[in-house]
């Protein structure tokens, strides 16, 4: 029997960290979680140990979400942990909330007074989190004609439960909710730069479509992807139109990020912010990062196909969502799963293969050519 996406990767042998606690992955490399309130209902962060400027302590990778339980978790881990050394460096692989929700707590010393640490991040990261944690001049939080934001953008796309709209613009302050402050400045990190972690270089791989420009790391001397969100082992990296960019094509700037990540050795270990780190057996090399990756072209071939089955009779992408997602969704999840859904329609859109017709009250609906 044909084994499941799921069965066919290989997870490395390694504890799962309880709350507040740590696990080892190679010298110096330590595996953290922390909880999240959403369904997705954790996520993993690194503790990297480092000397810059001649200060010996902690890079943190990705911080976590702005919430009392994971500020609790954090203060475990740095009391059991931390072996008395400070944050030296917050290093953020991208600018949502589960990854950058504490990055200026933790830098601010997290309630201990003992350090103050630099963010890294790429500029377009940095920037997008300040303009949504200000809901700046690309979100319109009131409703006038033509105001960009989630409700409007879901109701031209058909959602249109008055109940279901109402609540999508109470949700605007989403993200300030769950990150309470961003750092007023920041350490710019480049696509290809390599940083100095520790005794050891970290290659920094730039992915597009999950966010704006998405920072994965890569040590060759010790083997570590920590891939962020760009490669998970269950779950499929979200890759949404926002409404601020309606006729996006991120799928195509993900798939084409996936090339980036497939030169790397099948034996990779990969560090994903979701799920258990997985690589392959260096003798059999099946089930890591280029089977992931495999099962990830596939798994959006087939999205693409069952979207384009279903628009051989004009629909919304409301209307398209149930086809690719088939649970029950709560508000959270809808707002991924009709993101990703315009996703892949604008995808087809742009490959041709679909046409978008704008409806008398102003909709959009697709149709196969
Ligand atoms: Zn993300």
């Amino acid at each position: 029997m044909k084994k499941s996406p799921e069965q066919a990767i290989r997870y490395a042998d390694l504890p799962i960290p309880e709350i507040g606690q740590i696990t080892p992955i190679a010298k110096g490399v330590y595996w953290v979680r922390m909880p999240l309130p959403f369904a997705l209902d954790h996520i993993n962060l690194w503790m990297l140990e480092d000397s810059l400027e001649g200060v010996k302590g902690w890079t943190v990778i990705d911080a976590g979400v702005g919430t009392e339980a994971t500020r609790a978790a954090w203060r475990q881990v740095i009391q059991n942990h931390f072996q008395g050394l400070p944050i030296v460096r917050v290093l953020c692989t991208h600018y949502h909330p589960d990854h950058i929700g504490l990055a200026a707590w933790l830098g601010n010393g997290a309630d201990t007074g003992r350090w103050t640490a630099p963010l890294w991040i790429n500029y377009a990261e940095y920037q997008t989190a300040r303009v949504f944690l200000g809901a700046g001049a690309s979100i319109k939080l009131d409703e006038g004609a033509g105001a960009v934001n989630m409700a409007s953008h879901f109701h031209r796309h058909g959602i249109n439960d008055p109940d279901t709209i109402e609540k999508l613009r109470a949700r605007s302050g989403h993200f300030p909710s769950l990150v309470p402050e961003v750092p007023d400045s920041f350490v710019r990190i480049f696509p290809n730069q390599s940083i100095r972690i520790g005794e050891h270089h970290w290659h920094v791989i730039a992915g597009y479509g999950h966010s704006p420009e998405h920072c994965a790391l890569y040590c060759e001397d010790l083997n570590l992807l920590i891939s962020g969100d760009m490669v998970l082992p269950k779950i499929s990296t979200n890759m949404s139109v926002w409404p601020q960019e309606p006729d996006a094509d991120p799928l195509k700037l993900y798939l084409d990020s996936l090339h980036a990540f497939e030169l790397l050795p099948d034996d990779v270990l990969v560090l994903p912010s979701h799920g258990k780190p997985f690589g392959a057996d260096p003798g059999s090399r099946a089930g890591g990062i280029k089977e992931r990756i495999t099962q990830l072209r596939e798994h959006h071939r087939d999205r693409l196909d069952e979207t384009r089955e279903a628009c051989r009779e004009a629909k919304h992408a409301c209307e398209v969502m149930p086809v690719l997602f088939k649970r029950q969704l709560d508000l959270h999840q809808l707002t991924f799963a009709m993101g990703e859904t315009i996703a892949h329609l604008n995808h087809l859109w742009h490959a041709g293969v679909l046409k978008r017709v704008t409806q008398p009250d102003g909709s959009l609906k697709f149709l196969t050519v």
